[in-house]
């Protein structure tokens, strides 16, 4: 099987256009305000992506476009003014942040509550102790869709490739909170095979294209792949497609896979923190 990430999120969309609807009846529209620094286009092209995503469920958005030579005091303070503005609800700052700006400190200054990327130390934290409450949006996806294809993640042997703050810290978090069994690898990892071969679900964000390969993949495991990579003039994950899919059970492509389920939590993620917010 394919995983079909595009009609999962869709899915996923039916959902918080509802939750919107729900909102509406109190008066609320859900509000998202993206803050990006200089001109990097890949950046560029995430942000409209997330600010055309909030059009098709009716979340209002702006973004905040911030000079690339801008210091550190005024980043904060921008982010400091969308902390205090009540149609505000979700606030994302897009990495990577230009050099010589600190990322985790401007990400300390979102508040909590308005965190819809879900990587504060507040937010982190909670996720650890098993209180999910604002959590990054990847992982947030992964699970999503195991659940709405009906994969038992009690006892599941679990693989993670890669050790990022974004993608693989927290999936293990919220897989252990789900009592499945994780294992982390990264570049450091002695024997990866020794490892991916475990996994009954297997998710791979490394950032190496056919990193994995079908030898690598236990028969009949469920493999989420959320690397990009740009091979050429095409996109590609890091698991070798083509071979790997005839021993998986499920699998999902790059592009039309983990992506639009990113994109589609982040907006459930919004529709929460308006919620929680005006509530
Ligand atoms: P990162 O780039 O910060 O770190 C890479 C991780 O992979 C590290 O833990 C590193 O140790 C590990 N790694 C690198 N080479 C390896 C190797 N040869 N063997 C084993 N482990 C190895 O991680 P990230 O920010 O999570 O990004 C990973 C990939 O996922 C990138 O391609 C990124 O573009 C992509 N990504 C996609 C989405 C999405 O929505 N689809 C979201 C986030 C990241």
């Amino acid at each position: 099987m394919i995983i079909d990430g595009k009609a999962l999120a869709q899915e996923a969309e039916a959902e918080t256009r509802q939750m919107i609807e729900m909102l509406a009846r109190r008066g609320v529209v859900p509000g998202l305000a993206t803050v990006l620094v200089g001109e990097n286009p890949a950046s560029q092209m995430y942000v409209r992506i997330k600010h055309s995503a909030c059009d098709r469920v009716g979340i209002r958005s702006e973004n905040v476009v911030l000079a690339e030579n801008i210091s550190e005091e005024l980043l904060i303070e921008k982010i400091l003014e969308l902390n205090l503005r009540p149609e505000i609800h979700g606030i994302l700052l897009q990495l990577p942040l230009p050099k010589g700006l600190n990322p985790q400190k401007a990400m300390m200054t979102i508040s909590p509550r308005k965190d819809a990327d879900g990587f504060h130390p507040e937010n982190m934290g909670a996720l650890l102790l098993g209180a999910e409450k604002m959590v990054p949006c990847t992982p947030r996806g992964i699970i999503f869709a195991l659940e709405k294809l009906g994969k038992k993640l009690e006892g599941a042997e679990v693989v993670i490739v890669g050790h990022s703050n974004v993608v693989g810290k927290p999936l293990a978090a919220m897989f252990l909170n789900r009592n499945a069994t994780v294992q982390v690898c990264h570049v450091f990892t002695r024997d990866l095979a020794e490892h991916t071969r475990d996994a009954d679900i297997l998710v791979v964000a490394a950032g190496v294209p056919a990193l994995i390969k079908k030898e690598m993949v236990k028969p009949g495991a469920y493999i989420f792949d959320v690397g990009i990579n740009r091979v050429g003039n095409k996109t590609v994950g890091d698991v070798d497609f083509e071979a790997v899919k005839d021993v998986a059970a499920a699998i999902t492509p790059v592009p039309g896979g983990v992506g639009p389920l990113t994109v589609a939590m982040l907006l459930r993620q919004t529709v929460q923190a308006a919620e929680n917010l005006t509530t």
